[in-house]
């Protein structure tokens, strides 16, 4: 998912916030005549006044009687009275030598005319304001409903799929779908079968959207793309008209791809939530249902859609006839990384040295926009030192940009928290390099970065699919270990291990609740309460499922786990502590400590581990305090945890 360009969700402009502005101002003041402050009088009051000839200049119409009377103070003053029956009036009036003249009410009609002129001034107005200028461009303000969709004709289209790299089997299934739009009828001669809707599904940033464009590419035919956040974005009712309107616009340019990205911010399962979930979504999906159902893809149409999370989606959408063929776009492996690399590379100038390959060893977990990324940060980097190319360093220091946020240099610590830094991530480090199913160390530093205090970086030899046990163990070990060298060195604990503890509990919890790693427990998966809130429903209805004593039991299971996970590394600690204390003060001297000068320091031999599964998590494990997790979760990460 990208992030939206937020001028792009405004559908009002400030100039029609303004106008709309301005025609309530009149409304009210317009309805709100203010006629002469006039008093009212009772009629027994404008008698009495009569009577002391206290009156002057009457207008005597049917129903009422207005004009001038003398007030307290002496003065002639505008005032009203309702008139009543009363035959003797004129005579009395006469008698008492007062001017007056009579009037013609206005009649019931003359009062609708009245009323209804007032509407027809308004909506003058506002057709003035809003509708005339928008004539001009052809435009209309009042086009909410218009889809926000971006049109790339063919003749713009510059992506094909030599721009994707490492994602050969999605491009492979997506094969069909070009031979088809190139020539739908051909195909459909030969007796090719289509799905209408193509789901890609995978991670943020694998080149979903990128591989959807470069098939229209590919094929030459138009691009139409659309957020699915958009549809549901701003007034009822809207969503739904702009799918309508985002088909209509893509048949009238036949053959197209319709891309839509983020399809679960419709497409979300249906009366999920408690109270049945959000109307406009409901609409909308339902809307993108019925033309899914309308088009056939005959007509030259494809849709395609990206998701990372299809697990979430409505049944309705998957179904054979709708989004039918599903496509996974996986993270890069250590090949695709290369290749993603070497794509983003030829935009920029490389030195001869730089092995691209070894950068795409060390980026385990990255997908292609963070590699494009790196290729980015690297080439600044490289400007900024007026340097003719880009050399390995500026890729090295890329990398930790895109991993943990750029080097905070000019964070002033004090000498104390320097050292408690320094003892917190001696900790990690020395489990880290002291446990045996887990990543080799590549390097511990206290020098801040994103929002990070200090780290220690571990990264595997190679990629990983699953991860074992004895790992997860380690892990853990490996992230209570700056609590237990705090600890250990001050008797005392800082906020420096909030994270750690989060990311301790996550694993802990999915280690008993759905890896079915906990003894006690064996082999179950549980319902992990981590669901979208949207799912709030469903999961309060899944949780019922579970008695008492089997949460109580799952509790205590993951309290034991982490309990027993911290006492190891603290004994790990204790146990070495005197290679401890010397790489607590070589950090403090050096600020960063490389691998080679860990093993050093412990008196250890380079690590050779063989005879085990080498584990994956290309961690930058162990961070310091934090507001939020600077790090990104790499490919192994969020398999466990999302
Ligand atoms: P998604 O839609 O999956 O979130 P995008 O397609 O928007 O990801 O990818 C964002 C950017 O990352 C792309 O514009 C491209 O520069 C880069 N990128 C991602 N995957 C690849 C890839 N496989 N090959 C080359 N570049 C890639
Ligand atoms: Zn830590």
């Amino acid at each position: 998912m990208k992030k939206k360009n937020p001028n792009n969700r405004s559908i009002i402009s400030v100039g029609q916030i303004i106008g709309w502005i301005v025609v309530f101002v009149l409304a009210v003041l317009l309805f709100n005549k203010p006629g002469v402050k006039q008093t009212t009088l009772d009629y027994s009051d404008f008698k009495q006044k009569v009577a002391e000839a206290a009156v002057s200049d009457l207008t005597v119409s049917p129903d009422t009687i207005s004009g001038l009377y003398k007030n307290e103070a002496g003065q002639f003053v505008p005032f009203k009275t309702v008139r009543m029956e009363d035959p003797g009036l004129v005579k009395e009036l006469s008698t008492a030598k007062i001017k007056f003249k009579a009037e013609q009410d206005r009649s019931w009609i003359g009062n609708i005319l009245f009323n209804v002129l007032w509407i027809f001034l308004l909506i003058g107005l506002w057709w003035f304001i809003f509708i005339r200028p928008q004539r001009s461009d052809g435009k209309s303000a009042m086009n909410f409903a218009r889809s926000k969709a971006k049109m790339q004709d063919p003749s713009q289209q510059t992506v094909t799929f030599k721009d994707v790299a490492g994602c050969d089997e999605a491009k492979e299934e997506l094969e069909d779908i070009i031979k088809f739009l190139k020539n739908p009828k051909k195909f459909q001669k030969l007796g090719g079968k289509l799905p209408k809707g193509v789901l890609l599904y995978g991670a943020p940033g694998t080149g979903k959207t990128l591989l959807a464009k470069a098939v229209a590419g590919e094929a030459g035919v138009s691009f139409f793309s659309a957020s699915a956040s958009e549809f549901v974005e701003m007034f009822v009712g809207v969503g739904a008209a702009r799918v309508r309107d985002l088909f209509d616009q893509a048949k009238n340019n036949a053959p197209a791809i319709i891309f839509i990205d983020e399809l679960d911010a419709v497409g979300r399962r249906r009366f999920a939530g408690i109270g049945g979930g959000h109307d406009e979504r409901e609409q909308t999906l339902n809307q993108l249902l019925i033309e899914l159902d309308g088009f056939e893809s005959k007509q030259g149409i494809i849709l395609m859609a990206s998701t990372n999370r299809p697990d979430v989606l409505d049944p309705a959408l998957i179904r054979p006839g709708r989004f039918d063929r599903h496509i996974s776009v996986p993270a890069p492996d250590l090949k695709g990384r290369e290749e993603i690399l070497k794509v983003h590379a030829k935009k920029v100038k490389l030195g001869s040295e730089v092995d691209l390959k070894q950068v795409a060893k060390g980026t385990p977990g990255f997908v292609g926009a963070d590699l494009a990324n790196v290729i980015n940060e690297a080439a600044i980097l490289a400007a900024r030192a007026d340097k003719d190319a880009v050399t390995t360093s500026d890729l090295d220091e890329a990398v930790e940009r895109v991993l943990a946020g750029p080097q905070k240099k000019s964070r002033i610590i004090s000498k104390h928290e320097q050292h408690v830094i320094a003892a917190h991530e001696s900790g990690h480090t020395i489990v880290a390099r002291l446990t045996n199913h887990s990543d080799p160390v590549h390097k511990v530093t206290i020098i801040p970065r994103g929002q990070a205090l200090g780290y220690t970086l571990q990264l595997p030899l190679e990629d990983k699919f699953l991860t074992s046990k004895s790992e997860l163990l380690d892990k853990l070990c490996i992230l209570l270990a700056g609590r237990a060298a705090e600890e250990i060195v001050f008797g005392e604990i800082t906020s420096g291990a909030s994270d750690d503890l989060n990311k301790t509990m996550a694993y802990a919890r999915k280690m008993v609740m759905e890896l079915g790693m906990s003894d006690r427990l064996g082999p179950i998966a549980l319902p992990n309460g981590e669901e979208n809130e949207v799912f709030l429903g469903r999961d309060l209805s899944r949780h019922t499922t579970m008695s008492d004593e089997l949460s109580r039991t799952v509790d205590e299971e993951i309290l034991n786990l982490i309990k027993t996970s911290y006492a190891r590394a603290k004994d790990i600690i204790i146990k070495h502590r005197e290679g401890f204390d010397k790489l607590v003060a070589t950090l403090l001297e050096k600020e960063v400590v490389q691998a080679n000068e860990i093993d050093e320091i412990l008196g250890l031999a380079p690590v050779v581990k063989e005879g085990q599964p080498q584990p994956t998590t290309p961690t930058p494990v162990k961070e310091e305090p934090k507001a939020q997790p600077a790090v990104r979760p790499n490919a192994q990460q969020a398999d466990l945890f999302e």
